[in-house]
């Protein structure tokens, strides 16, 4: 059974490149009945924090990558990894290492002035133990020093280290507190992960962790390093590119689910698909077809998939999400009346939009109430003129029944008797129906509003 996971250091805010390593993950998982764990890697004291954890949380629960059973904070699993590293001291496949900071630094000294490898080399890597001191001390892998390590990465193919490169890492340090790369190791094997789909900057990591593993007997997990995410500069994506965070994207509106096939696309790739569900994605999503080469950010393209997809959402579901969105954004409630009037404007605005925002700015109209507040542009129009206009097209309303065929013929006979084009007596409607020059078809408004509300907006503007 296929155990992969997504384990985020909480030191700032929820990068777009975390999110996507989360969704292959996820993708991974869900494809193939597996299980999708979440460990939160809080080893680091100094740099973790509890609001950084709190923001991957959410920015999971945003991205719907739902994860199974409880997260696991690293940190709390200390003792444990302090214990399998006893026991690599045990098998010797570790030793203890009692040199101080000050010799160490005196070792790269010596080596630079000698234009040898800094690399440093324990002298305590085969000391008889009867020579210990009594003195603080860290415990260190017994690298190999010769020959090579090869990672099989299902993305990267096989990347061979040599070993000489490859230092005694420290796994415990002097205080008993774990290393990252003993964390990783052993949370990986006890938490049962299958497959490592992480970025490409842990590709050199592997090889290093891999050591621990052979030193355990623990069987390797399959690798798969992914190229990070590049601006369209083609540099590594920054805040100089734009937004970095999901909260960001979240904020700006985008809908998750636009947003999860985006990020699917960004550096994965199914034939030509472009635009898919996550089922599609689930079905499809194979480590082969994950890209080598670094995947470059495109908001355009990100927002031409988040179009399609809102296009073909749910009204019901658009809804949520808009007041959902409205509620963060700290704006007003919608009443019932206006919710009634977004739900019953979706289906002819739902495709015209990117993002939510995009979407609340078109249904504007549905969202005010009388007295509708005019724009600059829709206050122009106020004048005797366009008053002419509706009071002439006033009784035709006021006797058709209230479809759009109907309406359309009304305005129709007002266009006919002043001689005018559809134009001239659509403008001063939507400065009365909406308080805006630019508005979806006044006709559609009209459906929408109804019969009452939208006479009542027409009287409003004439007064
Ligand atoms: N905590 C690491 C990071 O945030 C991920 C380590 C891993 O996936 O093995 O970059």
């Amino acid at each position: 059974p296929v155990v992969t996971r997504i384990a985020p250091s909480p030191t700032g805010d929820m990068h777009i490149g975390t999110a996507r390593t989360a969704l292959f993950n996820w993708l991974f998982a869900r494809g193939h009945g597996g299980t999708f764990l979440m460990r939160i890697e809080d080893t680091d004291r100094a740099r973790s924090t509890p609001e950084a954890t709190q923001g991957i949380l959410d920015g999971m629960a945003w991205l719907g990558l739902d994860y199974d059973g409880e997260a696991v904070s690293q940190f709390e699993r200390a003792g444990r990894h302090a214990e399998v590293a006893h026991q690599m001291l045990a098998a010797g496949t570790a030793y203890k290492c009692f040199a101080t900071q000050e010799e160490i630094e005196a070792f790269r000294e010596a080596a630079r002035a000698t234009g040898t490898s800094t690399l440093y080399r324990s002298p305590w890597r085969d000391a008889d133990p009867s020579t210990y001191p009594d003195a603080p001390y860290v415990i260190r892998m017994k690298a190999p020093r010769e020959g090579v390590t090869v990672v099989q990465d299902a993305v990267q193919g096989e990347v061979t280290f040599k070993n000489e490169l490859l230092d005694d890492m420290i796994v415990l340090r002097s205080d008993g507190t774990p290393t990252y790369m003993l964390a990783v190791v052993v949370d990986d094997h006890d938490m049962g992960v299958t497959h490592v789909i992480r970025g490409d900057d842990h590709l050199s990591n592997a090889a290093r962790q891999m050591t621990i593993y052979t030193a355990m007997g623990w069987p390797l997990p399959v690798y798969a390093h992914i190229p990070l995410i590049f601006g369209p500069d083609g540099k590594k994506m920054s805040k100089r590119h734009g937004a970095t965070g999901v909260k960001e994207y979240q904020a700006m509106g985008y809908p998750a689910a636009g947003m999860r096939n985006y990020l699917a696309r960004l550096g994965w790739s199914h034939g030509d698909d472009e635009f898919f569900t996550d089922a599609q994605a689930q079905e499809w999503f194979e480590l082969d077809g994950i890209n080598k080469a670094p995947a470059r950010f495109d908001t355009k393209k990100l927002e031409n998939i988040c179009g399609q997809h809102l296009a073909v959402m749910e009204d019901a579901e658009i809804l949520g999400e808009i007041i959902g969105y409205l509620a963060a954004a700290g704006e007003t409630k919608l009443t019932d009346a206006q919710q009634t009037r977004l739900l019953a404007s979706l289906p002819f605005l739902k495709g015209s939009a990117k993002t939510y925002p995009q979407l609340i700015e078109k249904a504007r109209f549905a969202l005010v109430d009388r007295p509708v507040s005019m724009d600059e542009k829709a206050q122009k129009l106020v004048g005797s003129v366009s008053n002419g206009i509706l009071e002439e097209l006033t009784p035709h309303l006021q006797s058709v029944s209230w479809e759009r065929d109907a309406l359309e013929e009304a305005v129709g006979r007002v266009m006919e008797a002043q001689e005018i084009g559809f134009g001239k007596v659509a403008a001063p409607l939507r400065s009365a129906l909406a308080g805006r020059s630019a508005t979806p078809s006044v006709l559609d408004m009209m459906v929408v509003l109804g019969r009452d509300e939208s006479l009542a907006r027409i009287a409003d503007f004439m007064a």
